[in-house]
């Protein structure tokens, strides 16, 4: 178990970025599902000054995506808060079928996923991400008394289950241990055709030639063939390939796809959909 004083030390070195993150994080977040959030995660800088922490590392450190499901707006504030604090990167969805919504397309490390949920149960959330083939690390939030709701998570593929009210050093322990299990998984591969994508060894390879992408052509590469054979649009790629950055805007996407299609060939073909964004498919199979 790995001690407090690392979340501790993470968080403060970074929350004056995560301050001003965390507003643009929500509006892009707003725009990809088209809902709104249950409150304000922005407001998070006042209680964590005082902890004193010095930081740790910068932005680039071990950052992860998580999505924190839960409908319950002081446990999902407070819940985010902690983890923002601890340097993650999280969207937060109260709505079950937004969060369905968002798993379709949305790549995470670690999911957080409440059972009852407006407009679609926990449950049914988590057995369409795993139909789907998605090994998504996901965590259930149960009611501590409810022990059929904890076997029926672990049944269905969940991870862990947390029950509800919890304590955020178990918490934090339960997090931490799934997220190491997610970094040390070898085999997130996917394979499309002769493209071979490892999402752990963060490369791409179309037969035996490794593909130089760099960071955001990777990511985009990712989205696009985590939605293969559907259409999706530039704001929804927008939403997940510049969320840690300010400053790239719509045009940048087309130059990314453009530089993407002259290394993929025949790999992978990527369709304009005219006025709406992009949908990849896999290609020929030859060279
Ligand atoms: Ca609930």
């Amino acid at each position: 178990m790995s001690d407090p004083l690392m979340s501790c030390a993470l968080a403060a070195g970074i929350m004056a970025f995560l301050a001003s993150f965390a507003v643009t994080n929500l509006s892009r977040h707003q725009i990809a599902t088209g809902r709104q959030s249950p409150c304000q995660p922005a407001n998070s800088g006042a209680s964590i000054a005082a902890n004193g922490c010095a930081p740790k590392h910068g932005r680039n450190g071990e950052r992860m995506r998580i999505l924190v499901v839960e409908d319950d707006a002081d446990l999902a504030d407070a819940v985010t808060r902690h983890l923002r604090r601890d340097g993650h990167a999280v969207d937060w969805e109260h709505d079950g079928e937004s969060a369905d919504d968002i798993l379709g397309y949305q790549q995470y490390d670690l999911v957080l996923l409440d059972i009852g949920l407006p407009n679609m149960s926990g449950f049914d959330i988590l057995r369409r991400l795993r139909s789907r083939g998605h090994a998504t690390p996901v965590m259930m939030l149960t009611a501590r008394s409810e022990v059929e709701d904890r076997v029926d998570a672990l049944d269905v593929g969940a991870d862990d289950y947390l029950p509800k009210p919890f304590d955020f050093r178990e918490f934090d322990a339960r997090c931490r241990a799934l997220l190491r299990r997610a970094q040390g998984l070898a085999s997130n591969v996917t394979t499309v055709g002769r493209l071979v994508f490892d999402r752990a060894a963060r490369s791409a390879r179309i037969g035996d030639e490794e593909l130089h992408l760099p960071n955001r052509e990777f990511r985009l590469l990712e989205i696009l063939i985590g939605r293969l054979g559907k259409a999706i649009s530039k704001e929804q790629i927008s939403a997940q390939l510049f969320d840690f950055d300010d400053e790239a805007g719509m045009n940048a996407i087309e130059l990314y796809v453009g530089r993407l299609r002259r290394k993929l060939g025949s790999a992978i073909t990527i369709r304009t959909i005219r006025g709406f964004g992009y949908m990849a498919e896999a290609g020929d199979g030859s060279a």
